[in-house]
């Protein structure tokens, strides 16, 4: 069984992916004798000579260039398509411990590099609408494997989430002639009290708009709406600046912190009004307490937030002051 099936009170697609079930959970917390996926020397990564970062068709795919056929539903209503699409794993490193902070910025540029040139090409195919580039961090989110990974995951659909954001791009440029998100960073390098660090390139701050404690964005100063558009300078900025939230949280929690963090990219076709940004949720809401989603949040959408962004923008800052002490070569600064 694998395909993707309509929600139609929602609008929403999901993935259906029998498969996945039986992928490896957590082998080194269960002490099962175990070799790695993703540490040199493993079936998939034999082929390679030397790597520094390594691009792996994921083994159980949530989504295929080679999707079985489905069969329809009787009920009109009931909409279910192939799962077409391409589930990836991008391995940042042989090593088989750290975070994105661990690496060189050097090192860090080539995973930037290789994100994007995954974007390209896979954008490129021609069922494929959306390439969302992830990163699960910690097992309070539910990581499977521990060795420093990315994802991704390129959509036969745009998410809902891109398109509502489209959505309000394309009403902001009507209504005020100008782009929402380079007006929003105008806005944020005036007023000030939410910014946490920023680079040439990059704004790092706690939106105004957080749903999670710790929310952290990314925005290009440039305007620019897709990782295919970015210069080497922008590239090694947003290395730079990737580098910087993860030492962050981990400085925040005094341990290794988990989090989420997701590219907002331009779709793989069309020209829409967008600009491309990094967003970051950490689920924590003080250094023993998680945030959960659950009534309010998972059954209606509707947030709460324990606390006030401007405030937990100075405890970000102090983070960032002992974060950026300890990288070697950070391009930026924090704010004071
Ligand atoms: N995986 C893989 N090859 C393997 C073992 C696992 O490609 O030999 C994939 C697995 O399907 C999963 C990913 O590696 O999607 C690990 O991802 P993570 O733990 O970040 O999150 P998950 O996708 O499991 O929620
Ligand atoms: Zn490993
Ligand atoms: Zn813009
Ligand atoms: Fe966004």
């Amino acid at each position: 069984m694998h395909e993707i099936r309509f929600n139609p009170l929602i609008k929403q697609w999901i993935i259906v992916a029998k498969h996945r079930a039986v992928r490896p959970w957590r082998p080194e917390e269960r002490q099962i004798s175990f070799q790695c996926p993703f540490c040199p020397g493993a079936p998939e990564l034999k082929h390679l000579e030397k790597w520094d970062v390594a691009v792996l068709p994921n083994r159980y795919p949530a989504l295929t260039p080679n999707p079985p056929q489905v069969e329809l539903e009787e009920f009109m209503w009931y909409t279910k398509r192939e799962a077409w699409g391409v589930a990836e794993v991008i391995v940042e490193t042989p090593s088989h411990e750290g975070d994105l902070f661990d690496l060189s910025l050097d090192h860090a540029v080539k995973v930037v590099e290789t994100y994007k040139s995954e974007v390209e090409r896979l954008s490129r195919l021609d069922f494929v609408e959306y390439v969302a580039v992830f990163r699960n961090k910690g097992k309070e989110i539910g990581v499977s494997l521990t060795h420093p990974h990315s994802q991704i995951y390129a959509l036969p659909f745009i998410p809902p989430r891109v398109k509502q954001e489209l959505d309000s791009f394309r009403e902001y440029r009507e209504k005020i002639g100008s782009c929402l998100l380079c007006d929003v960073a105008k806005y944020e390098l005036k007023y000030g009290k939410r910014l946490i660090y920023y680079n040439e390139e990059f704004l790092l701050l706690i939106p105004f708009y957080a749903m999670w404690p710790y929310e952290i964005h990314i925005y290009p100063l440039k305007h620019v709406k897709s990782l295919r558009d970015f210069t080497d300078h922008q590239t090694k900025g947003l290395a730079d600046s990737l580098r910087v939230v993860t030492a962050i949280y981990n400085k925040l929690l005094e341990r290794d912190a988990p989090y989420i963090m997701v590219f907002h990219d331009h779709p793989a076709r069309g020209n829409y009004e967008y600009h491309f940004h990094v967003e970051f949720y950490q689920p924590y809401r003080d250094r023993e307490k998680l945030k959960y989603a659950a009534g309010i949040e998972w059954g209606y959408w509707v947030f709460t937030y324990d606390g006030i962004p401007e405030e937990k923008a100075l405890e970000l800052r102090e983070a960032c002051r002992k974060a950026v002490s300890s990288l070697s070569n950070a391009m930026g600064r924090c704010m004071e």
